[in-house]
């Protein structure tokens, strides 16, 4: 690996999206959400009328996946949310979207990828990583007025029930679950404002590119 590798993990709604977009913006980077590959796998599951928990089909719909053509607002629902947890529990899945996510982190610029594993199985050598956690009640008042933004009606109970079933299954799979890599740096943004999250990101982020720097 011979560029910079951000890695930023967290559970869901943790600010770990903004806090990724907005290092990419700061250290010209390419951004990877790789929460979007297992939501296209999920909906396309649920599209073709089959059962998520069906490994077998789920790994079909991996391979067949064209990464080129992801409908980023379809995405982003809940059901599709649901569903990405569902799909992400399946090895033969993981490993079949492993790969392009290696790629993405090798190119030579280096890159930013947002997700669950990304510290621990991804890419456990990034020089700079990540851990974005929130309370789940901060997390579900965020998601709430997130899709309120975009036009999809959800309570905030049905919200905060899908943040708990999702860290539930997420942190309880036995292939690669979401856990902080042992040298990943915790930010807790449940009491911070989006520019203090992204300010304090970036501070954590220069101190790990001054390390990687001097011991190339
Ligand atoms: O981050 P996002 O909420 O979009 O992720 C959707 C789901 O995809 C997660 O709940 C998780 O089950 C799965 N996922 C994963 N590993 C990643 C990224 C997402 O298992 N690196």
């Amino acid at each position: 690996m011979s560029g910079f590798v951000i890695a930023v993990d967290g559970p869901a709604a943790s600010g770990k999206g903004t806090v990724s977009s907005a290092l990419g913006q700061a250290y010209g980077l390419p951004v990877l959400d790789t929460g979007l590959l297992y939501r296209a796998v999920g909906l396309a599951v649920r599209r073709a009328g089959e059962d998520v928990d069906d490994a077998a089909a789920a790994e079909r719909h991996a391979r067949a996946l064209d990464l080129g053509e992801l409908d980023v607002s379809a995405l982003r629902t809940l059901e599709a949310g649901q569903a990405a947890s569902r799909v992400a529990v399946h090895p033969a899945v993981r490993e079949t979207l492993r790969a392009f996510q290696r790629d993405f982190a090798r190119q030579p610029g280096g890159a930013v990828l947002d997700g669950r594993d990304i510290g621990t199985v991804i890419v456990p050598e990034a020089p700079a990583k990540l851990y974005v956690t929130a309370s789940p009640q901060a997390r579900a008042q965020r998601r709430w007025l997130q899709l309120q933004a975009s036009g999809e009606a959800a309570g905030r109970d049905d919200i905060l029930a899908d943040i708990a079933r999702r860290d539930a299954v997420d942190s309880g799979r036995a292939d690669s679950p979401m856990r902080p890599a042992a040298d990943a740096v915790l930010l807790d943004t449940t009491e911070m404002t989006i520019e203090a999250a992204v300010d304090a990101a970036r501070r954590i982020v220069e101190a790990a590119r001054a390390r990687w720097e001097t011991s190339r």
